[in-house]
């Protein structure tokens, strides 16, 4: 290089720096986009929507579980308030399955003496028995031992069953669906499975689940000490006949999801927002999670009403049967062909924003599935912005309906303010309210109604929700 060429290109980079000089000291900071949609999401909106969201369970006997009258009018609510605001509403059904009990079943002794057990101490019903009363003698099915019995794993445990007696069937080596199967397919007229018998395994079956719907006969989940006395009763060689009885409504039912898009912006880079939309049967679901779709949806309405217009789409899912297992988000992922999940930049979870003992959680972007893209950051700039105190959470990998888009490969993210984890006093320093204390004592209880919602914790938390939709949809 030359030195008449090496003085020009200095005097250009004199030149340049001076610029750059001048741009940082002009330089102001970027006009916050978001601020108008922030303060047009209030927590009063969000408190009116959660109210329609309890009235809809109150006329379905207090919940709005999937398959229910309570789902369906939520769902129906959201898609009503969606068009309103000028969307286009795509409502996505599916198949999920639904279980409840509509008497307390029965289990008891008539013969050789009566001798009737306690639902809820000696045996309770497993999920998705079927219904049915039968008084039959009783059937020790292969029993085996504790630890080591495959009690109706196969057909040939019941050679000697006679159709219409009721299998008593030892709990071990396969899935309990799989030996009430085996049992009603050789005619059992009631299936009684006891526990094991072995170390911790002595209660009731609680939890214990057939998987879903499909068996027809009663089946009850009984406690080590019923199995071992009807056991007895049988070795004895005298007459002995039960009583079993449950009367349930076992199906698959068709639910919904609601999704909604903006009409403008680029599909490449959306950024899907959502939270889920059904309850858990034992109570009307408000904090969960009427609050988090509550928040999408006043997101949504006031993004309308703003006539706001950001670079890419931004996409709305109200989701279904997500206390199934994620059923809905599930659904909708897996019917997304590998372009359209590559369109989506970013998925946003709002699972939980109300919570009376509150915490400010944000999903941790450094975690398992979590890891990729800048969603934590965004949320963690914004409350630091407010001079908020906030915590990444990695504990809540594949609780919500973030996990179907994490597995495959899709950045995302969200906010939650605690379930029926305990308030430690660190969380407590940070963020005031009860040490010691759940951050809801109502979740999944029947008093998750609007009285359970901290409007405080909504309202920061939909801000949150607002700024970073509208942060992540608008980069470049
Ligand atoms: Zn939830």
């Amino acid at each position: 290089m030359t030195l008449r060429r090496i003085i020009p290109i200095l005097a250009l980079l004199v030149l340049l720096s001076l610029t750059a000089c001048d741009a940082q000291e002009e330089k102001q900071p970027p006009p916050d986009k978001a601020e108008g949609l922030r303060s047009a999401v209030t927590a009063e909106a969000i408190l009116h929507h959660a109210r329609l969201f309890e009235v809809a369970a109150e006329a379905n006997g207090g919940n709005r579980a999937a398959g229910t009258s309570g789902y369906n009018a939520s769902a129906e609510y959201v898609a009503d308030q969606l068009r309103k605001a000028g969307y286009t509403v795509d409502v996505q059904p599916f198949e999920a399955p639904y279980y409840e009990e509509l008497l307390p079943a029965k289990l008891e002794v008539v013969a050789p003496d009566k001798r009737p057990y306690q639902e809820g101490e000696d045996f309770s019903t497993l999920q998705f028995s079927g219904s049915g009363a039968v008084v039959a003698p009783v059937r020790a099915v292969d029993l085996g031992e504790p630890g080591d019995s495959s009690s109706g794993c196969e057909r040939s445990d019941f050679q000697r069953l006679v159709r219409g007696e009721v299998a008593l069937l030892r709990r071990g080596s396969c899935p309990f669906e799989e030996k009430a199967l085996q049992a009603e397919e050789a005619g059992a007229s009631a299936v009684v499975i006891f526990n094991d018998g072995g170390e911790g395994q002595t209660g009731i079956l609680k939890g214990g689940t057939l998987g879903g719907p499909g068996i027809s006969i009663p089946v009850v989940g009984a406690s080590f000490d019923v199995g071992e006395d009807l056991a007895n009763l049988v070795e004895d060689g005298r007459e002995a006949a039960v009583r079993v009885a449950a009367s349930t409504v076992s199906e698959n039912r068709r639910t919904t999801n609601v999704i909604a898009e903006t009409k403008s912006g680029d599909e490449d880079g959306t950024v899907v927002v959502g939270a889920h939309l059904d309850s858990v049967s034992e109570g009307p679901g408000i904090n969960d999670n009427g609050s988090g779709s509550a928040t999408i949806l006043e997101i949504a309405r006031q993004m309308s009403e703003l006539g706001i217009k950001p670079r890419k789409k931004v996409r709305f899912a109200f989701w279904g049967a997500e206390e199934l297992g994620m059923l809905g988000s599930k659904h909708y992922v897996e019917r997304l062909s590998e372009g359209e999940v590559d369109e989506i930049g970013a998925y946003l979870n709002f699972d939980m924003l109300g919570s009376p003992n509150y915490v400010r959680f944000v999903y941790d972007g450094s975690s398992g599935p979590f890891g990729s893209g800048n969603v934590e950051e965004v949320f963690m700039d914004y409350f630091a912005s407010q001079n908020l105190e906030a915590r990444t959470d990695s504990t809540l990998e594949d609780r919500s309906d973030h996990g179907p888009f994490a597995e495959e490969g899709v950045p995302v993210g969200g906010l939650f303010t605690g379930a029926e984890g305990t308030k430690t006093k660190e969380e407590a320093t940070l963020f005031g309210g009860e040490a010691g204390e759940p951050h809801d004592p109502c979740y999944h209880e029947a008093c998750d109604t609007v009285e359970n919602l901290n409007p405080r914790a909504l309202d920061e938390m939909s801000d949150a929700a607002a700024h970073a939709t509208l942060v992540l949809a608008d980069e470049e």
